[in-house]
């Protein structure tokens, strides 16, 4: 027999539970004192743009143009020396690794690194380190793309989406890079040819209902060229949403003009998957573009990379998902890094990966919390990785584990 439990006994066991609760994010709230981000560092940053423009003589209006931002990346020692403190050991390595790797950083996106932190996790992303030209483990082709590519500019890996290469190039060219075969010493978009050949795949197979313009990055086109491929596509009655892979939203947001919007507004319904990979790199600046896109109708979603010394820890990913809802950017995946030439240095073990989703499942919103995926051997497509909260599955009986690791029976009948 129960004893109905006055109104007082129930209110005071729900405040205990709320203190319960609160304990179980005090650590994040404290380590969130420390952590560096891109809202907190603005001042820091609006003073190295100051410093940046004076170095190029460029005035505010410069700066929001994106071809001004492009044909200004920084792309040599002897420019980056001018702009950050880097020393002659790693700018040697710099000149070393650059003769290999191609490397290229926005003004834009330089101005986010701290100058004064030597593991900054915006510097590592973009400039050159030695270990890329050190790495002797990982594979040019990991995915096998070159094996599921039906005609020239498409990857086809699953039944009813494709992806389109639109162009090589890209605004900054990461690290981490997991294309690099493709992003050779030249900026080539994709010859109109096979761009029309694509659509033609596309038009010719009716399955087809998801199209992915990317790349390289889906926006480094021109408005004109974005404007024509959506009509295109709009124009094959069974494809039913297309997305656009762009890392620009993060390394160069003035790419977001008001024709682009425009054009977008035109084409909905429309997915921009962005690719954020820590709390440094949501800006005021970048929230700024992201609005301007949610307001033209563009739904924006997230891929992160999960790499070693930039976001593989529980608590800067935990950040960063939810610095992406205030900008309305939902996360939507976490990639782990294949083993691609010259990135072996950003790779961590799977397990890494398991625990940073254990630390966001319950802590967090459920809306912060992206899949964490592998991608499978032989382009055998993206692969969930999950932390286990089915304990055992009997008959009518189940056997489950909570997000605060408390495991309950459940019934199953
Ligand atoms: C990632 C990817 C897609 C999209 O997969 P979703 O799980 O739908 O996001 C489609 N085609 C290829 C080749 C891909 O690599």
């Amino acid at each position: 027999m129960t004893v109905e439990k006055s109104l007082e006994e129930k209110q005071k066991m729900a405040h205990d539970r709320a203190n319960e609760l609160k304990d179980t994010i005090a650590d994040y709230r404290e380590a969130l004192k420390d952590m560096p981000f891109g809202f907190k560092n603005w001042p820091q940053i609006q003073k190295n743009q100051k410093r940046i423009k004076e170095y190029f003589k460029a005035s505010d209006h410069d700066w929001e143009n994106w071809h001004w931002q492009l044909k200004n990346r920084i792309t040599t020692p002897d420019v980056l020396k001018e702009l950050l403190p880097i020393d002659k050991q790693e700018l040697d390595e710099i000149k070393e690794t650059g003769s290999k790797f191609r490397w290229a950083v926005s003004p834009y996106y330089l101005s986010l690194i701290d100058p004064d932190d030597p593991d900054d996790p915006v510097k590592k992303q973009c400039i050159p380190s030695i270990n890329e030209y050190l790495d002797q483990e990982g594979y040019d082709d990991p995915m096998g793309e070159e094996f599921t590519s039906p005609t020239a500019a498409i990857t086809r890996r699953y039944p009813d989406r494709l992806i389109i290469k639109v162009t090589n190039q890209c605004a900054m060219y990461c690290r981490h890079c997991q294309r690099r075969r493709g992003i050779g010493e030249q900026d080539l978009a994709t010859p109109r040819e096979q761009l029309e050949e694509a659509i033609d795949y596309v038009r010719n197979n009716e399955e087809i209902r998801d199209v992915l313009l990317t790349g390289g990055d889906g926006l480094m086109l021109s408005n004109q060229n974005i404007k024509w491929l959506l009509e295109e596509i709009d124009s094959i009655e069974h494809v039913e949403i297309k997305r656009f892979g762009s890392r620009t939203l993060v390394t160069m947001p003035q790419r977001v003009d008001d024709e682009l919007c425009r054009i977008f507004s035109e084409h909905l319904p429309l997915y921009v998957i962005t690719h954020y990979n820590h709390p440094l790199e949501v800006t005021p600046r970048a929230r700024e573009a992201c609005f301007k896109l949610a307001r033209s109708g563009v739904s924006l979603g997230n891929q992160a990379v999960l790499l070693k010394g930039v976001n593989d820890d529980p608590f800067v990913m935990r950040k960063l998902n939810q610095e992406l809802l205030k900008m309305m950017v939902r996360p939507y995946l976490i990639f782990h890094a294949k083993a691609v030439k010259g990135t072996s240095h950003f790779r961590t073990k799977v397990e890494e990966g398991i625990e940073i989703m254990e630390k966001l499942r319950g802590y967090t919103s459920g809306l912060a919390i992206p899949h964490y995926v592998v991608n499978a051997p032989f382009g055998l497509g993206k692969t969930p990785m999950l932390p286990e909260y089915l304990v055992s599955m009997g008959k009518d009986l189940l056997k489950i584990r909570t997000w605060e690791n408390k495991v309950l029976d459940y019934e199953n009948d």
